[in-house]
């Protein structure tokens, strides 16, 4: 494959830009090659500036359910956009998008938008301590939650990816006030909350975790996170930025039956424009400025193209069998796929998958939490991503991330996906001998 174009783009993007990218993970570095620069995308398909064609699993990291280019959102974005682009006033847009997240998910009575992921946590971490007068906040190993200070502690995502235990720059005050504890463990849960209780403000998790790559929560983990933090008057946040609108219309919590306090959205709600949003109940909510003093703010929030995208994403999804045709389209091609890692790598491989997200881990597993899932062997990931780009097939270039199924798929693109797999897996099994 003649990548000739994207090394020229990358030699010059390193000129100006730190390590040539706007995010790190997409740099390749953990999977041993230089990225690939995109030039366009339609459907389920990605091309890059060389011109070759792959089939896309990553969607943007989350937000391309539907696909590339989606006839209904590219028609919202294009008519909003003759009407300007952005006023710092309020619009009816808003309001559009703010009915359909309340009425898909009932724990979020109002919902504040903003720009990022990143914003929406940070500004749901202020809110719980604000309304709680207290400080700490628990989150859970190998969780990602953007990149706010508070978050880079034990995180998923790239931190875990580079190796790295938290960030220079975050302040020994901010990381005195974080406490990591093992996923899908009751026991270390409940004598921390207990031991802490009236200093923790809130615990924030990713229902299904999708930044170690995907761990699903153990049964009864999110009722008894639920349970015992309802006890204690600590406010429960859901990071939903990778499962809300992906797992189901109503997200993980809908999936699992366990309202949280808190949710966080992100990645899906914008239809692959920057948009992120915090909401829940309206007794913490109404504690944000201007009704309350709890202080956020954004020049670009609420931005017109953005919601016009979240809508017409949403309404997509909102149609009767969406969820349940992703089901099945996800379900069959993870049994392939496990069949495929039986067959060439027995023993060797775990499949995790919730919905439409999915992690095939190097490593017998299970895997359940941070140290199973770094037990996977990187290296062998790196390779099959490398076979896998080679042969036009576009994965996450990093082992603790997810791979999505969009609607966009395919029965051909899949099939296609599972040879290309089928091939590498041969490669790496023959490379052992
Ligand atoms: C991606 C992600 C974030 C951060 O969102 P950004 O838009 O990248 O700032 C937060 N939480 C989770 C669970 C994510 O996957």
């Amino acid at each position: 494959m003649n990548t000739k174009r994207s090394q020229e783009l990358f030699a010059k993007a390193c000129r100006h830009i730190p390590g040539g990218v706007n995010s790190p993970v997409r740099a390749c570095k953990s999977v041993g090659c230089d990225p690939v620069f995109i030039e366009r995308a339609a459907g389920s398909k990605v091309y890059d500036a060389d011109g070759n064609e792959y089939v896309d699993f990553v969607c943007s990291w989350g937000p391309m359910i539907l696909g590339h280019n989606h006839p209904a959102v590219v028609a919202a974005i294009r008519e909003t956009l003759e009407s300007g682009t952005s006023f710092g006033a309020p619009t009816s847009k808003e309001i559009e998008l703010a009915e359909l997240v309340t009425s898909a998910l009932p724990a979020v009575e109002k919902v504040r938008f903003v720009s990022s992921g990143t914003e929406a946590t940070m500004s749901a971490v202020r809110l719980a301590r604000g309304f709680t007068g207290r400080s700490k906040v628990i989150k859970f190993d190998g969780c990602y939650h953007g990149h706010a200070d508070s978050f880079l502690i034990k995180a998923g995502s790239g931190v875990v990816t580079l190796g790295i235990p938290g960030s220079p720059g975050v302040p020994e005050d901010i990381v005195k006030n974080t406490i990591s504890i093992p996923y899908n463990d009751p026991a270390t849960l409940e004598k921390t909350l207990r031991d802490d209780k009236l200093d923790i403000a809130c615990v924030i998790v990713e229902p299904v975790a999708g930044n170690m790559g995907v761990v699903a929560p153990a049964p009864g983990f999110l009722a008894t996170l639920r349970q015992l933090t309802a006890e204690l008057g600590i406010v429960l946040i859901f990071d939903e930025v990778i499962t809300g609108f992906r797992l189901s219309l109503g997200g993980a919590q809908e999936y699992y039956g366990v309202q949280p306090d808190l949710t966080c959205l992100g990645k899906v709600i914008g239809g692959g424009l920057p948009v992120g949003a915090y909401g829940g109940k309206k007794e913490i909510m109404d504690h944000i400025a201007p009704d309350g003093p709890v202080y956020q703010a954004g020049t670009l929030s609420g931005n017109p193209l953005a919601m016009a995208a979240g809508a017409a994403t949403l309404r997509e999804l909102a149609q009767p069998g969406f969820y349940e045709q992703l089901e099945t389209k996800a379900a069959g091609f993870a049994g392939e796929l496990a069949a495929l890692a039986d067959k060439y790598l027995p023993g060797q491989t775990t499949l995790n998958r919730v919905g439409s997200m999915m992690t095939t881990f190097f490593t017998p597993g299970p895997v359940t939490d941070h140290a199973s899932a770094t037990r996977s062997d990187t290296d062998r990931y790196a390779a099959h991503y490398r076979n896998m780009r080679s042969q036009g097939i576009w994965l996450a270039p990093a082992q603790f991330e997810a791979a999505f199924i969009s609607a966009a798929q395919s029965e051909a693109d899949l099939a296609l996906a599972l040879e290309k797999t089928e091939w590498s897996f041969k490669q790496l099994a023959a490379a052992d001998k």
